[in-house]
């Protein structure tokens, strides 16, 4: 799985760097996904609903 941020979306919660840290992290006030390849490591569907601005997905890595 590829996880993207949307930054221009973002606000900075950090609901993401919280729930899969290994994945995102804040940086200056918004999610950066500083770690794709950790995505299979945790629960990509409950990072995407914890995003309330919609601001993540998680595309299928083919
Ligand atoms: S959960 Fe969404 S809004 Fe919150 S920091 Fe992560 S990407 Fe940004």
């Amino acid at each position: 799985m590829i996880p993207v941020v949307d930054q221009r979306a973002c606000i900075g919660c950090g609901k993401c760097e919280m729930l899969c840290p290994q994945v995102f992290r804040l940086i200056n006030g918004v999610s950066n996904v500083v770690n794709p390849d950790a995505c299979d490591e945790c629960d990509c569907e409950a990072v995407v609903e914890s995003c309330l601005p919609r601001a993540i997905a998680v595309y299928d890595d083919f």
